[in-house]
């Protein structure tokens, strides 16, 4: 009797983080807006539950953010496919730099894109979490690293693209220095107590700015923890 049981739990536990489910996720996200079908392709294979603690992974592929420790989140999907359609901005990049690692989920995404991901996180906690993860799933192209993201990664730049997952005070003069031309800065701003995501896109003139709307985000902080 007790033998069934757990094997009923077991398998409603494989359901809930099966390839269908990931699936549905993926119908969910096109019928919300998301048209670039490398993202929507990239999120069929990567598997979220194994981002969140096993206590969350039947929540995985709901549409939400879920908590990751240290009072971080792990992003809300449609926010992932959103941020990695307008880094891609129907290009081809060869670079990208993520600032903000958390569980990892979104530098996989970036990935099964893009050539080589270059990630920085503040919490060494995190950060360790993550790196068992990429090496769990052979990701081999993603390179991490322990500092305050306000500064970038100088010795790697200038980067095709750059993705900020926390929200900043203003635009970090350091990260637009690194981003190369014809590439695009996307970003959560704080202004008055609400968030816009910014893309800010690099052209031999300059820098030009768009919104791509309200989000909410954990703070980018300065410093190490
Ligand atoms: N991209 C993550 C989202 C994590 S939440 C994911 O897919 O799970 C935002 C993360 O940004 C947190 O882990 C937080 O510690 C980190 N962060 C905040 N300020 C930072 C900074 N200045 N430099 C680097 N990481 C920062």
């Amino acid at each position: 009797m007790i033998h069934k049981r757990k094997l009923g739990t077991e398998n409603r536990g494989i359901g809930m983080t099966s390839q269908g489910t990931r699936d549905r996720l993926v119908r969910r996200l096109r019928q919300e807006g998301i048209k670039d079908e490398r993202v929507l392709k990239a999120i069929t294979q990567v598997p979220r539950h194994e981002f969140v603690d096993e206590a969350l992974s039947s929540r995985a592929y709901e549409d939400t953010a879920l908590p990751i420790g240290q009072s971080q989140t792990i992003s809300q999907p449609w926010i992932v496919a959103r941020m990695t359609e307008a880094l891609l901005h129907g290009g081809n990049p060869q670079k990208v730099l993520e600032v903000g690692t958390g569980s990892g989920y979104q530098a996989a995404i970036l990935a099964h894109l893009v050539p080589s991901v270059f990630t920085v996180e503040r919490i060494d906690e995190l950060l360790k979490l993550a790196r068992r993860r990429f090496h769990g799933m052979r990701l081999n192209n993603i390179y991490m690293r322990y500092a305050d993201g306000h500064l970038g990664w100088p010795s790697q730049a200038p980067f095709d693209g750059i993705m900020v997952t926390a929200a900043a005070q203003s635009i970090p003069e350091e990260l637009l220095q690194q981003l190369g031309v014809g590439g695009v800065l996307v970003i959560p701003i704080e202004k008055h107590g609400y968030q816009r995501l910014m893309a800010v896109r690099r052209s031999e003139n300059g820098f030009e700015e768009s919104d791509l709307g309200g989000v909410i985000f954990v703070p980018m902080l300065s410093g190490l923890a």
